[in-house]
């Protein structure tokens, strides 16, 4: 059987929030039909596009910015180098003009109301998240076709197998955790030293660590920019943006004029247990803000949990001794290689998982890669991971009012808090003794995934989403 292959960088990707699944997977869904009408030579004779979103996309998709994401990538606009305070500019010019400009080529007459279909009450049997594209050609014909986005901003095209990339020889082929057990007992390799020679396939070394750290990048000046933005967050649900307060609470008199500087002067805060879980939550609350008004987020393994995993890196950095770039690399490849073993086993969407399969899933992938990093034994890894899985099981996700908002904000500090507590659990056990492995947990949340009803699965149809009263604009 073929294995699925994933790469770092397919786990983390730079994009614009508030979701992966409802904005970074659409936006490329849009970009891959722009490409194929490119493809098939149609492209300059296309009259008119028209979008329709089926289930979870349309349920939750004014909320997460679906519409807009979409919009961007038919522009021909990417997610990676879109300037994010140009988003509302240009989609109030593509709706007030009435015209789209296909793959930033093509001008379009474009209604929103009649050429983009929220279909509430319909849904396709691969993937909650479906999206249809159709083009109408000046011939009369019409190209047809649909996308599924399944969960941090991997794409599937109705028809494609779902493994377009190329395919490598992997070393270390890894579907489980058993193998991962197996490959790094088999080398005497830590866990982050497997990942590393399995990217060599894909690339070089030295693009491999650049990547890396330009993840990294990415994930500190978007920490840094939430922990200095005030004001309120987009959508209708008036939420106050709360990190930059908090961060200026904590740091008192310290003062800084950069990130290095801030990290300093967090350190000069102290390390009591109270400051630290403050910090902690800081760092969370920064990121999932900033996801939240369509920021530059990294997918980790989704935009609905991104604050997690760095908000642990970030804790790792601060008050621990993780800041250097090989601890940083080892921290991500280590945290990859767990979300793509639930990516595998299970999943990473939320429309199919509920909230286990983003904030379970992000602090799982976050304790392994604290553990690694604090120089656990790769089975201590792996408990740390399977810990932090098994008190997240059956977490629905219920967004109020479609927003990545209430509760997600907060989730990912718990997400955070979590993922440290199951890292010092784990580096302060006996692996050998645990009674539950990170792929019986993996097998488990697939299960209560499928038992879940899907009202708890990014419907905004059940839960929190339907008992807390609001009134939000309409769109
Ligand atoms: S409740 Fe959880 S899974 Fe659902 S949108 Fe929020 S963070 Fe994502």
């Amino acid at each position: 059987m073929q294995r699925e292959q994933i790469s770092v960088f397919d786990m983390f990707k730079i994009g614009i929030g508030p979701s992966s699944s409802h904005t970074l997977g659409p936006w490329r869904a849009a970009q891959q039909f722009v490409q194929s009408l490119e493809q098939q030579r149609v492209l300059p004779i296309v009259q008119q596009v028209k979008i329709l979103l089926y289930g979870s996309l349309a349920k939750t998709g004014h909320g997460h910015g679906t519409d807009i994401a979409i919009l961007l990538g038919l522009s021909g606009d990417d997610p990676v180098t879109f300037e994010v305070d140009q988003v509302t500019p240009k989609i109030e010019h593509i709706k007030s003009s009435h015209q789209l400009i296909l793959g930033g080529v093509l001008p379009v007459s474009f209604y929103a109301e009649e050429d983009l279909m929220f279909l509430f009450n319909e849904s396709l049997p691969y993937h909650p998240n479906a999206v249809t594209f159709q083009a109408f050609l000046n011939t009369g014909k019409a190209v047809s076709e649909t996308y599924y986005s399944i969960g941090g901003g991997f794409v599937v095209k109705e028809g494609d197998s779902g493994q377009s990339k190329t395919e490598v020889d992997l070393p270390f082929p890894i579907d489980t955790a058993a193998d991962l057990l197996h490959w790094c007992i088999k080398t005497g390799l830590r866990i982050s030293e497997v990942v590393a020679e399995n990217e060599l396939a894909w690339r070089s070394e030295q693009e491999t660590r650049t990547g890396a750290l330009n993840i990294f990048r990415a994930l500190k000046e978007c920490i840094y920019r939430g922990c200095h933005t005030t004001g309120q967050l987009p959508g209708g649900l008036n939420v106050a943006r709360r990190a930059a307060k908090l961060n200026a609470k904590l740091i008192g008199n310290n003062k800084y004029s950069n990130y290095d500087e801030w990290v300093a002067a967090i350190r000069n805060t102290g390390d009591s247990f109270k400051n630290t879980l403050d910090w902690v939550s800081c760092f969370a609350l920064a990121v999932n803000e900033e996801n939240a008004s369509f920021g530059r987020v990294v997918t980790a393994p989704t935009n609905g949990a991104a604050g997690v995993i760095p908000a642990v890196l970030q804790y790792y950095i601060a008050f621990c001794d993780g800041n250097t770039d090989q601890k940083i690399i080892n921290f991500l490849f280590t945290a990859s290689e767990i979300g793509s073993i639930f990516k595998k086993g299970a999943t990473i969407s939320a429309a199919m998982g509920g909230c286990q399969a983003e904030i379970g899933v992000s602090s799982a992938m976050a304790a392994a890669a604290l553990t690694e990093c604090m120089g656990g034994t790769q089975r201590q890894v792996l408990m740390a991971a399977e810990i932090a899985m098994e008190h997240h099981l059956g977490l629905t996700c219920d967004p109020i009012g479609g927003l990545v908002q209430v509760p997600c904000i907060e989730r990912n500090t718990m997400g955070a808090i979590k993922a440290i507590t199951a890292s010092q659990l784990a580096l302060q056990s006996n692996p050998e003794k645990a009674k539950v492995s990170l792929d019986a947990v993996v097998k488990t949340m697939w299960q209560t995934a499928l038992d879940m009803n899907s009202k708890y699965k990014e419907t905004s149809d059940g839960g929190l989403a339907i008992n807390i009263p609001i009134s939000l604009p309409e769109c």
